[in-house]
């Protein structure tokens, strides 16, 4: 029982993170943030996406950053009838495929 809340607790703090620290990159001035590899971000520097919107700043048009995390899948956190975990990839921000999410 003990061991199966501390797994609970890893994995909602897991997905917190995830939610929270996304990088992106954007300048003191600028107004947008970007993603690592675009060619706007000049001197930008890295910081969480929470950071850049708290800023004020707003998504970049070309790199597009928040389709970009979007479109990262992660394997399902769900658990098969067996045991075993998922292997179904999801892009869905619950964290779980079609098949497990709700529950
Ligand atoms: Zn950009
Ligand atoms: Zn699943």
């Amino acid at each position: 029982m003990k061991k199966i809340l501390v797994i609970g607790f890893f994995l909602l703090f897991g997905l917190a993170v995830k939610g929270f620290s996304q990088t992106v990159y954007a300048s003191d001035k600028g107004e947008k943030y970007h993603t690592a590899d675009c060619k706007l971000s000049g001197d930008a520097k890295d910081m969480t996406l929470a950071a850049a919107k708290k800023a004020g700043k707003s998504a970049c048009g070309i790199c597009k950053p928040d389709e970009h995390m979007k479109d990262k899948l992660a394997q399902c956190d769900g658990k098969t009838a067996d045991g075993t975990r998922c292997k179904r990839m999801t892009g869905d921000k619950s964290g779980k495929c079609y098949q497990h999410k709700g529950k």
